[in-house]
């Protein structure tokens, strides 16, 4: 009997099929979330059981808003999406992966410039924790010059930038100018 064409859709993914949940953890500074952050986030928890959304504590970037504050403003924005926590990372990424029960990383890549960065870190990280794989997605097209420094950027400059930050994070930036940071 010649065998039927099988569609790559009728081939039931791992998780149905009751093998072990695919978990990736999605970690970032997330200091100012933008619309790119939450496209990244909707289009993973799609692709996967869970997605663990990590907050560098400890960020070289020196943050406008603390850990916990990110946390709430990713909580705020991502309200209604069952398959998604929020944590705090303190040390290593990939040790929070293998914490969290999380076989990979996502990141998101954006111009050409990101590269270079990002497949340092992913090699960095395969070779502290192999069997966490990196997964890169690329940014929607309306989202790639978006950047959280460069919206906080041009806000301080008076831009109004409500096309790429979320309302509770632009309320966030308002008490921020309030309080007179
Ligand atoms: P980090 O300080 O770790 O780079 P960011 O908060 O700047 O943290 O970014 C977290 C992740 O989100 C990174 O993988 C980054 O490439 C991705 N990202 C940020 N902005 C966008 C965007 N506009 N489109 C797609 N991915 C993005």
């Amino acid at each position: 009997m010649r065998g039927r064409f099988i569609s790559p859709l009728e081939i039931p993914m791992p998780s149905t099929v009751g093998s072990t949940p695919r978990i990736a953890l999605y970690p970032g500074s997330f200091d100012g979330l933008t619309f790119g952050h939450l496209d990244l986030i909707k289009r993973g928890c799609k692709l996967f059981d869970r997605l663990v959304v990590g907050v560098a504590a400890n960020s070289r970037k020196n943050p406008w808003f603390t850990a916990e504050e990110r946390m709430e403003h990713i909580h705020l924005c991502t309200a209604g999406i069952p398959n998604i926590e929020i944590i705090q990372i303190e040390g290593l990424t990939v040790k929070a992966a293998v914490d969290h029960g999380a076989q990979f990383i996502l990141r998101g890549l954006r111009a050409v410039s990101d590269f270079d960065f990002e497949f340092q870190l992913a090699i960095m990280n395969h070779e502290v924790m192999p069997n966490v794989e990196t997964i890169f997605l690329a940014t929607s097209p309306e989202y790639i010059f978006l950047s959280s420094s460069m919206v906080k950027e041009v806000w301080s400059l008076g831009a109004d930038v409500s096309r790429f930050i979320p309302q509770p994070v632009l309320e966030a930036f308002e008490r921020r100018r309030a309080a007179g940071a």
